[in-house]
């Protein structure tokens, strides 16, 4: 029986993990719950699931869960704000944390939880987008076990070999090759790309999920994000790291040899397969999902992407490269634009472009301690209400 805690169980993520974990109630139990400010939600997921702890973040919304759970009976303890987040996620009875909480916001407790050695089922990639070496430094010096749920990432742990111990070179890997769909905009001419709207961009053709990662994905910054999210996980330089479009969403990444194999992982796209197989390494156990029909499929395609259109996923190479706390100064930008994009403030061409301005108007730092991140978030956010302000719509 393994002991789990999910870090944004409202969300996209967190829903589909807890439809897994529901289908197999003789290996996994809930211990916590935790989302911002959906305590309807939490609520029903508390009744089903019985946690013993339930966090939100948003103090209101704490109290009302808490009147709700004392009214039925229910035996779960009640709390809210970050260090609560923190403690629940590093909980001596916890084996594993989900941690699927969107954005910055997530860093902490999936921090936490990656000193106190749990094992981790990575979804938030902001955290090594921001954090990648602190939190790696983390993983080695705890003993933690990190599986990454991001289904590129997923992928290419499953077609890496299984000793793999961050060596390319010495594992005989030449490539990594990071599919994408392309979003729903892959096929939009550059002029009309100018008025599109957040609901258009929050479409996705072939993946549901938050609006967040949504947006990222039209953008191709979560690309972007993927790039920095292996470049810590698999030990790749950016040269090694190539974007492939892939439209279908069938092959979800691959890995290329020096002996000129390739060997890619296939599936629905549906975020319950890499969810199972992390819970259940190394084991394998039913996730839900349909088998795939290849014949329904019928063929792959594959393009290079745009960069004239997507200048995010350039400006995401540019980060890694310059290194420090630039990489932090792109997520951040990248965080306060999706979210001027979603309430209308800016146009979706405003979003790399304020991007840029951020990593151009704060300077970089090395990051040395955990402190040298949050300072460059908050600047950046700073430089970028700025420019938000200076172009709102
Ligand atoms: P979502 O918006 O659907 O859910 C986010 C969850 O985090 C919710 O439970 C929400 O209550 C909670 N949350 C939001 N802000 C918070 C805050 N400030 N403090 C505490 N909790 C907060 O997002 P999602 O699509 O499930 O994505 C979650 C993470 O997983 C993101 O980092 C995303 O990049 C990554 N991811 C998602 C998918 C996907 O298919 N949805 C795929 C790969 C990676
Ligand atoms: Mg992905």
């Amino acid at each position: 029986m393994q002991n789990i805690t999910v870090l944004g169980s409202t969300g996209s993520i967190g829903k589909s993990t807890l439809d897994v974990v529901a289908r197999h109630p003789d290996r996994y139990r809930i211990i916590a719950l935790t989302a911002n400010r959906q305590d309807e939600l939490l609520f029903e997921q508390c009744r089903q699931f019985r946690p013993h702890f339930a966090v939100l973040l948003d103090e209101a919304a704490a109290e009302r869960l808490r009147k709700r759970i004392a009214a039925t009976g229910l035996d779960v303890e009640v709390s809210c704000g970050n260090d609560a987040l923190v403690k629940v996620a590093t909980l001596p009875e916890v084996d594993a944390v989900m941690a699927a909480i969107v954005g910055a916001a997530g860093m902490r407790p999936t921090l936490a939880a990656a000193e106190a050695g749990k094992k981790v089922l990575l979804a938030n990639k902001e955290t090594l987008v921001l954090a990648g070496h602190l939190f790696m430094d983390a993983v080695r010096r705890s003993g933690a076990v990190l599986l990454p749920i991001d289904s590129e990432h997923n992928a290419i742990f499953q077609s890496l070999p299984h000793d793999y111990a961050g060596n390319m070179m010495s594992s005989g890997v030449s490539k990594i090759l990071l599919t994408a769909s392309g979003g729903p905009f892959r096929n939009t001419p550059a002029p009309e790309l100018q008025n599109v709207t957040p609901e258009q961009a929050c479409a996705h053709p072939n993946w549901s999920m938050g609006r967040k990662i949504s947006v990222d994905s039209a953008s191709m910054m979560n690309k972007g994000l993927e790039v920095i999210e292996a470049h810590w996980l698999f030990n790749a330089a950016a040269d090694d790291i190539q974007v492939v479009v892939h439209p279908q969403s069938v092959i979800h990444s691959m890995v290329q040899y020096v002996d000129g194999s390739v060997i890619a992982q296939l599936g629905n796209p549906d975020m319950r397969t890499p969810i199972a197989y992390a819970l259940a390494w190394p084991e394998r156990i039913v996730s839900g999902v349909a088998p795939l029909d290849l014949f329904a499929i019928a063929k792959l395609d594959f393009v290079a992407p745009d960069l004239d259109r997507f200048p995010c996923l350039t400006l995401a190479y540019q980060a890694l490269r310059a290194g420090g706390t630039v990489p932090a100064l792109l997520n951040a930008a990248n965080e306060v634009a999706v979210d001027a994009f979603l309430n209308r403030r800016i146009a979706f061409l405003d979003i790399p472009r304020l991007i840029a301005s951020v990593m151009e108007a704060v300077p970089r730092a090395e990051v040395r301690r955990l402190q040298d991140v949050l300072d460059a978030d908050a600047a950046a956010r700073i430089a970028a209400q700025a420019w938000v302000g200076q172009n709102t719509k």
